[in-house]
C-alpha cells in the first residue's frame, strides 16, 4: 500500500488521505471486476502521469568549467566531440553535472579511452623489457629500456638485431652490446595491417649469469671433496702401512725372543 501511495502516479501535491481515498476507489474497481487477470489497458483506471521538462539553470564560473574541462583532457577545442556518449547534449553540460556533483568525470568516454591508453602506454614505456617497433629499415618506437640496452647503437645495427633475433631458431640470444655479454629471450609478432615487426627482448642476463655462479660453484665444491677424500685415503694408506711395519718388527722381536727361550733350554 506504501509503494502505491508514494508511487509515481501520485501527485506531490495530494495529501495523505487524499493519495489513501484515490488507493481504495482503484481497489474496488478492480474487485468488482472479479477476475484474476485482467488487461490493463482495458481497466477503466486513470493512471496517466504528464511530466513536464523544468530545465535547472546552474550559474556555473567560467573558470570552473575549465577547470573541470582541464580535468577530463579536453585542453583544446578538438577534443570537445560533443557526442553525447554520457547522457548529456553537450561537454559543457556535463562538466556542469560535474561541477554540482550530478556526474563523474569519468562518465566521458573520450576521457576514458584516453585515460586507459596513456596508462598503457606508460606500462610499455617503463617495462623492464626492451620493445623495438620497426619496419624496413626504420624504427618506428623504441621504449625507454631498449635505448637504455642499446645505447649509442645506430638505428641500422639496432634492427639489424632485430631481424636476427626474428630469423633465428635459438630460443635464448647471446650478444655483446656495448662490451658487455648480455643474454636476450626475444618474442617477436607482426602488427596487423602491415604495421610494423614488434620485438620485445626479455634480459635473462641476470638469471643465466647466477646459473653459472652456482654451476661453478658446485664445480668448485665438487672438486674441494674429491680433494679431502684424496688426503683421507693417503692418510689411511700411511696409517696402514705404519701399522704394518710395526706388526712385522712386533713378530720378529718375538721370533728372536722365542729362539732364545729355546736355546736356553737346550742348555739347562
Ligand atoms: S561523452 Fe565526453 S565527449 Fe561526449 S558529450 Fe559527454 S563529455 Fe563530451
Amino acid at each position: 500500500v506504501g509503494g502505491c501511495i508514494n508511487g509515481p502516479t501520485m501527485k506531490k501535491e495530494d495529501n495523505i488521505l487524499l493519495r489513501r481515498s484515490r488507493l481504495q476507489n482503484a481497489i474496488r474497481i478492480l474487485e468488482k471486476l472479479n477476475v484474476k487477470k485482467f488487461d490493463r489497458f482495458s481497466v477503466p483506471l486513470d493512471l496517466k502521469r504528464t511530466l513536464k521538462i523544468r530545465k535547472v539553470e546552474y550559474n556555473i564560473p567560467e573558470s570552473e568549467i575549465e577547470r573541470i574541462f582541464a580535468e577530463m583532457g579536453k585542453t583544446n577545442p578538438e577534443k570537445v566531440l560533443d557526442c553525447t556518449g554520457c547522457g548529456y547534449e553537450t561537454c559543457r553540460d556535463k562538466a556542469i553535472a560535474v561541477a554540482v556533483g550530478k556526474a563523474e568525470k569519468e562518465m566521458c568516454f573520450a576521457y576514458l579511452v584516453e585515460k586507459v591508453s596513456s596508462v598503457s602506454n606508460l606500462v610499455v614505456e617503463e617495462t623492464p623489457n626492451a620493445i623495438v617497433i620497426f619496419k624496413d629499415s626504420k624504427i618506428l618506437y623504441i621504449n625507454n629500456s631498449a635505448r637504455v640496452l642499446f645505447a649509442n647503437y645506430p638505428e641500422d645495427m639496432i634492427i639489424s638485431i632485430c631481424q636476427r633475433a626474428k630469423e633465428s631458431s635459438n630460443r635464448i640470444h647471446e650478444l655483446y652490446i656495448n662490451s658487455r655479454k648480455v643474454y636476450l629471450y626475444p618474442k617477436v609478432f607482426d602488427l596487423p595491417d602491415d604495421g610494423g615487426i614488434v620485438v620485445l627482448f626479455v634480459d635473462l642476463t641476470e638469471m643465466v649469469q647466477q646459473r653459472e655462479h652456482m654451476n661453478e660453484l658446485r664445480r668448485r665444491t665438487i672438486e674441494k671433496i674429491d680433494e679431502v677424500l684424496n688426503e683421507q685415503m693417503k692418510l689411511a694408506q700411511d696409517i696402514a702401512s705404519l701399522l704394518g711395519e710395526s706388526i712385522a718388527e712386533t713378530k720378529s722381536r718375538f721370533a728372536e725372543f722365542k729362539k732364545f727361550l729355546g736355546e736356553e733350554n737346550v742348555d739347562n
